[in-house]
């Protein structure tokens, strides 16, 4: 399936887009890879949701990614008696770990470890930051704070602490069985939600046995405070606009996605831009024309993919949300000034084959006016260097490992195919030619330029740099 289009779209899949023939509108509509929320997707149903994605790719023989989203430390009040009460502002509030039922004044907090990290001056968020209030003492079995902004507060509803760092590591229990389902059920990516450091990454990457990406949600306060190490340890990131809205100022959350986006670019990482980009389609056919500019502004950034969450899992218009992140897209990315935008972010190389490789093949490329950049690919690395380049054409990965092409499929600009390993170079050059003719990349007289490592068939060997111009037949009729 041809995308015109390099920016790749995300959907969050929910009630609204998991029965199989909504699936299948929202791949044709642009969808490359699909999120599996696992907040709130039993393992049952992540298997199922998974069997569906797969057996539509098998349909269109084209890869899908698979994204699960892992909750994560998420942290929520016990009970109120009754069970909502109203908590004035001005007010004095106490967090205890006493069970009995919540009243205006107190509720019980059934997380020991917030009472032993938090200070007073901090600041505690409630129910998505409706609420908030500031620590002004802080003991091991009590927590009494000012309620800067009260309001109605119920029972289970969420607490954040934006300026704590708390003593959990990145996976709950329930998030060490929802990554071993995810894992078993072949997932591409993984999500990480509320990591606080890069080392939360090195030790949930422990846990996972398989080559699966890891992708960090950038949502904390602490994690900005550690990103170079979290950039230099994760595969991927998702700027998580919802909850970093919450720990951090709104205001600043623009600022932080150009950061965050700028650095995963320079490492030649795939980031994900989330969280409310459409929303007004959860409910209306058309967007807010300052919903339509902020997919711009992600897109013009050079960010590998946009996602929908609640539009896409309980909306009223999924594909219609789709369609219109497809067309903004392919509208940006033919705006003149796309082009000396996306390239504003430097990329520098590091001093290795791949990376040398990829500069190489973005520039001749440009300058012989090639038509495609065709990457063998053992492990996607090639891949995602060139797409590094952002380069004005058509990269498209050939590989024989299904999960490299699935996992690309989140990368900008990459078209992943699946394809056996070329055995000498006249092979390499014929099936790039083929392939590229066959998805409709080239036409007869185009040249291509192909990327391999030889010896073909052992990864991490990428060595060469071809070009070759493809005949009538689809074949290769001169290469240089
Ligand atoms: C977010 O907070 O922006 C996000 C994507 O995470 P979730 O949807 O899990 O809240």
């Amino acid at each position: 399936m041809r995308r015109n289009r390099r920016v790749k779209l995300i959907a969050t899949l929910g009630p609204a887009s998991s029965p199989p023939e909504m699936m299948e509108r929202l791949f044709l509509a642009g969808v490359d890879v699909f999120r599996v929320n696992m907040s709130h997707a039993s393992h049952e149903l992540a298997r199922n949701l998974v069997f569906n994605v797969r057996t539509l790719s098998k349909k269109y023989g084209c890869p899908i990614g698979i994204l699960a989203d892992l909750q994560g430390p998420k942290f929520r009040l016990g009970e109120f008696g009754g069970g909502r009460v109203m908590v004035p502002s001005g007010s004095h509030f106490t967090f205890d770990r006493d069970e009995v039922g919540g009243t205006q004044d107190r509720v019980f907090l059934p997380h020991p470890q917030i009472f032993e990290a938090v200070e007073p001056g901090h600041m505690l968020l409630l129910d998505d930051g409706k609420l908030r209030m500031r620590v002004l003492e802080a003991r091991s079995d009590r927590i009494s704070a000012e309620v800067v902004v009260g309001g109605p507060l119920a029972s289970r509803k969420g607490i954040s602490l934006p300026d704590t760092i708390l003593p959990v590591g990145p996976l709950t229990e329930k998030d060490q069985s929802d990554l071993n389902c995810a894992i078993d059920l072949g997932a591409d990516w993984i999500a990480l939600s509320f990591v606080q450091r890069g080392q939360d990454v090195e030790d949930a990457r422990k846990l996972i046995t398989t080559d699966t990406a890891v992708m960090v949600k950038v949502e904390k306060p602490s994690a900005i405070d550690d990103l170079e190490a979290i950039v230099a340890a994760a595969d991927g990131f998702m700027v998580a606009r919802g909850d970093l809205g919450v720990e951090m100022p709104v205001e600043r959350v623009p600022g932080l996605q150009k950061r965050i986006t700028r650095m995963a670019r320079a490492a030649g990482k795939p980031v994900v831009v989330a969280t409310q980009m459409l929303e007004s389609m959860i409910t209306s056919p058309v967007p807010t024309r300052a919903e339509v500019s902020d997919v711009a502004t992600a897109v013009f950034d050079g960010a590998d993919a946009v996602m929908l969450s609640a539009e896409s899992a309980v909306g009223q218009y999924p594909v219609e949300a789709i369609q219109m992140m497809d067309r903004i897209a392919i509208q940006v990315e033919s705006d003149p000034s796309y082009s000396s935008l996306v390239h504003a972010t430097e990329v520098q190389s590091q001093p290795t084959a791949h990376d040398a490789i990829a500069a190489a093949a973005s520039a001749v490329a440009d300058t012989v006016k090639l038509a495609a950049i065709v990457c063998f690919t053992a492990t996607g690395s090639t891949a995602l260097r060139v797409a590094r380049e952002r380069p004005g054409l058509p990269v498209i990965g050939l590989t024989p490992v299904h999960a490299t092409a699935q996992r690309l499929t989140i990368v900008w600009g990459i078209h992943a195919i699946l394809t056996s390993d070329p055995d000498r170079i006249q092979d390499m050059v014929n099936k790039a030619c083929k392939l590229s003719m066959e998805h409709g990349f080239v036409k007869p007289g185009d040249g291509i330029l192909v990327t391999a490592g030889v010896p073909f068939g052992s990864a991490g060997t990428t060595n060469m740099i071809r070009i070759a111009y493809v005949d009538e037949s689809g074949t290769a009729y001169g290469d240089g």
